[in-house]
């Protein structure tokens, strides 16, 4: 096997931003011209986070292939030029779900199964099956070291140094410094304690990450380098930054990547990173600034709505743009008395995005309907595109009793409904429309205009569909459908005539947006509320 693996653990607390750290070194190895992959490791026993509560676990971030995988494939993503599918992705859960249904076949031969040597190895197939035709595999471990559920990963990876040889693995633990304001001192004891863990389980780590508010000085590195049987150099500085975009370029000028490639041996090219300074530079200097309003509960926990707040900020540095975003909340904006113009004084433009559940829905229409009268510019997202389609009938279609099957049964006024089957499969995880599917796009539209294409693929996740029956009521009045699948089937873009940009898609396209290539509806939503 060619391909090298960088195991990605974490120590002393959890959001020191693992997820970051390794895509930033996929992204730094990539600017190398190697050929890299990810795969995330998940310690939990559900079988995918699709049922997890995303206020709880953060956004679902949905592959090419249709998985539903942890929000650091996103970052994965971002980073690099990998298209990453339901092999990247793995937990606990489905790790015993495919053991015991191997048992249940009767795959062990009488062999009695054990986490030992059993879980360990079906974790190390679903690494090693990433190996492909990638140079380097970035396996990330979810979790802190020292936790109970963590541990089969932590043998499995430890195993893989003996399988494999130990120039074809490395182990990078990130781990937090504090820097105690009272005595002015960096402290290294955590770090440490974290380490002494991973040795206890037979694990020395190779890199250590070492995230901090100040840069580490020589003796600082040296000192931790000291205790965790770590060289200085490979003591690296994972300096606290205004922008995660930040990260890879810190990462090479702390020599993590030559540290790397010496390790495993590798040779390559020279790094180049400009297009990572171009756009750090562009993000420190904007020429504009505007107000972006978010409709929705939750909408300021952005672990929430990861993909769609890193696309705002690519669509920002596409535009020379800083977008600050304000919060409405639809609860607050739906009560008898309230103001809404007070809401929106400062909004240029206005995103609805998707949801679940009736919660809001009233309040996201009130917002919708102000943006279409007041001309201000829209991208209704899923559930913002289902609740634009409503809004419309109710309010120039004259249909008061519009709704969506997702909050009343009553297939009268049936505006969007459940596409064929899923109305029974709510309590079932997988079963949604997940994944990418072609659109096309009407000749003329803004959309068409803004993709620079007429056939796109983008990906959804979604049991509910614009109800084709109000296609010739909704249309000829002003709201456009202008994508559909190929047969013409499902509605997948409206777009309303005789306004600046007003556009609804029943697909997701935050999670196509990079830093690098911010994606053509988000470029195109803040272009227009520059151009007003
Ligand atoms: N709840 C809606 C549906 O299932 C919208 C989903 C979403 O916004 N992702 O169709």
């Amino acid at each position: 096997m060619k391909s090298k693996f960088i195991f990605v653990t974490g120590g002393v607390a959890s959001s020191l931003g693992k997820g970051i750290a390794a895509s930033s070194i996929g992204a730094i190895l990539e600017a190398r011209g190697l050929k890299v992959t990810f795969v995330k490791m998940d310690p939990y026993i559900n079988v995918d986070p699709g049922t997890m509560n995303p206020l709880e676990h953060g956004e679902v971030f949905v592959t090419q292939d249709g998985a539903e995988t942890d929000l650091d494939l996103g970052h994965y993503e971002r980073f690099s030029k990998v298209v990453l599918t339901q092999d990247n992705n793995f937990t606990t859960g489905r790790v015993y779900y495919s053991v015991i249904n191997k048992e249940r076949r009767g795959d062990y031969l009488g062999a009695t199964v054990q986490v030992i040597p059993h879980i360990t190895n079906e974790i190390k197939e679903r690494i090693l099956a990433n190996a492909k035709d990638n140079d380097v595999v970035i396996v990330e471990v979810g979790g802190t070291t020292g936790d109970i559920e963590g541990l089969p990963y932590l043998e499995a990876i430890r195993q893989l140094k003996t399988d494999l040889g130990a120039s074809n693995t490395l182990y990078v633990h990130l781990t937090l410094v504090p820097f105690l304001k009272t005595s002015g001192e960096i402290k290294t004891k955590p770090t440490q304690h974290s380490v002494k863990e991973l040795l206890s389980i037979g694990i020395q780590p190779d890199v250590l990450l070492c995230r901090c508010e100040r840069d580490l000085s020589r003796d600082v590195k040296r000192k931790i380098g000291l205790f965790c049987n770590v060289s200085e150099n490979c003591v690296i500085t994972a300096k606290d930054v205004a922008s995660i975009y930040e990260v890879p370029l810190n990462f090479q000028r702390e020599g993590l990547d030559e540290r790397i490639i010496e390790k495993l041996n590798i040779w390559t090219r020279q790094p180049d990173l400009k297009m990572w300074s171009d756009l750090v530079d562009r993000m420190k200097n904007p020429k504009h600034k505007m107000v972006l309003g978010l409709v929705g509960k939750y909408m300021a926990l952005k672990e929430s709505y990861k993909s769609l707040n890193e696309a705002i900020i690519h669509a920002g540095l596409a535009n020379d743009c800083s977008v600050e975003i304000t919060y409405i909340d639809p609860e607050e904006i739906s009560k008898p008395n309230a103001q809404l113009e007070s809401h929106f004084k400062d909004v240029q433009a206005l995103i609805v995005p998707g949801g679940f559940g009736e919660r809001g829905s009233e309040g996201k229409m009130l917002s919708i309907r102000y943006a279409r009268e007041q001309k201000i510019p829209f991208l209704g997202i899923c559930l913002g595109m289902q609740l634009a389609s409503i809004e419309f009938a109710r309010n120039v279609c004259g249909i008061p009793k519009a709704h969506s099957q997702e909050f009343a049964p009553d297939p009268e006024g049936a505006v969007i409904h459940y596409m064929h089957g899923q109305a029974s499969n709510m309590t079932k995880g997988g079963t949604m429309r997940l994944g990418a599917y072609a659109c096309k796009l009407a000749p003329g539209s803004l959309v068409e205009k803004l993709y620079g294409k007429s056939e796109i693929l983008e990906r959804h996740r979604h049991r509910l569909e614009f109800n084709n029956a109000f296609r010739e009521i909704l249309e000829p009045k002003g709201l456009q459908i202008v994508g559909t699948s190929p047969d013409r089937s499902l509605v997948e873009v409206v777009e309303l005539k005789d306004h600046p940009f007003f556009i609804g898609t029943q697909f997701h396209p935050e999670f196509l947006s990079k830093p690098l290539t911010s994606h053509p509806l988000f470029k195109g939503l803040i272009g227009a509320a520059l151009d007003l």
